[in-house]
């Protein structure tokens, strides 16, 4: 039988490999994307050793986190972020990947306030032009980014991004060099950034090999979804 285990393991050597071989010789974190996994399964993976985990699902994330509050989790926030949803989002993560309107930064920022430590935050930058995806365009990246910089109490470590579906290796590759060099330009207008989360289950090594820091791995690690059954 193959266990959260065993797959950890071929996804941290899988890792491991496509670190080793990428130009820019980068550390790559596993964030393992546990959306629609119940708490027992989390768990196993946290006995395994991996401690980073992603949701999606404000409420559902803080259903699970009250059932895990014997382990070091650091908890990402990850999906689509509603304005009624930041108080909960500040107070209950540690990092949030999908900021992408000003708005909602202030909001999370105001809400973070009260808490020791400032939230660490990516913004999402939308590079497959689809007008229905979430993320910020590149245009509007550093207009955004030195907002966010401004804010006491978020932290912009860097970008992330869910390019447009394709089974084209080519195209897949030329969406993670596009997130790439929108990473570079603000490295190059002073922005210090050390964040690249770009990558999941079906496309992470092609996202190391571009310079991902951070792979978001959901059903390579914990098996395929149900769908969520409560809206974010
Ligand atoms: C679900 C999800 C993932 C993980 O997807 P898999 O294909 O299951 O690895 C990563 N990032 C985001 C933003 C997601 O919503």
């Amino acid at each position: 039988m193959t266990t959260i285990s065993n797959r950890l393991q071929d996804i941290l050597a899988t890792i491991q490999s496509a670190a080793a071989t990428s130009p820019s010789q980068q550390q790559v974190q596993l964030l393992a994307v546990s959306k629609a996994q119940p708490a027992a399964a989390i768990r196993e993976a946290y006995a395994a050793g991996q401690t980073a985990f992603g949701e999606n699902y404000s409420q559902e994330a803080v259903e699970k986190q009250k059932q895990l509050t014997d382990l070091a989790i650091e908890w990402h926030f990850i999906g689509p972020i509603q304005s009624n949803k930041t108080q909960l989002i500040a107070q209950h993560f540690s990092w949030v990947h999908s900021v992408d309107r000003l708005k909602i930064a202030q909001r999370l920022n105001e809400a973070r306030s009260s808490m020791p430590l400032p939230l660490q935050v990516c913004i999402q930058v939308n590079v497959s032009n689809e007008d229905t995806k979430s993320g910020v365009p590149p245009e509007q990246l550093e207009a955004l980014a030195s907002a966010i910089s401004a804010l006491p109490h978020l932290k912009l470590r860097g970008l992330m991004a869910i390019p447009a579906p394709t089974t084209e290796t080519a195209k897949q590759i030329a969406q993670f060099k596009q997130v790439r060099e929108c990473y570079d330009a603000l490295i190059r207008k002073g922005f210090a950034l050390n964040t690249l989360s770009i990558g999941m289950s079906s496309d992470y090594p092609a996202a190391i090999a571009q310079g991902a820091t951070i792979v978001r791995i959901g059903s390579a690690l914990f098996g395929a979804r149900t769908p969520p059954l409560k809206a974010a």
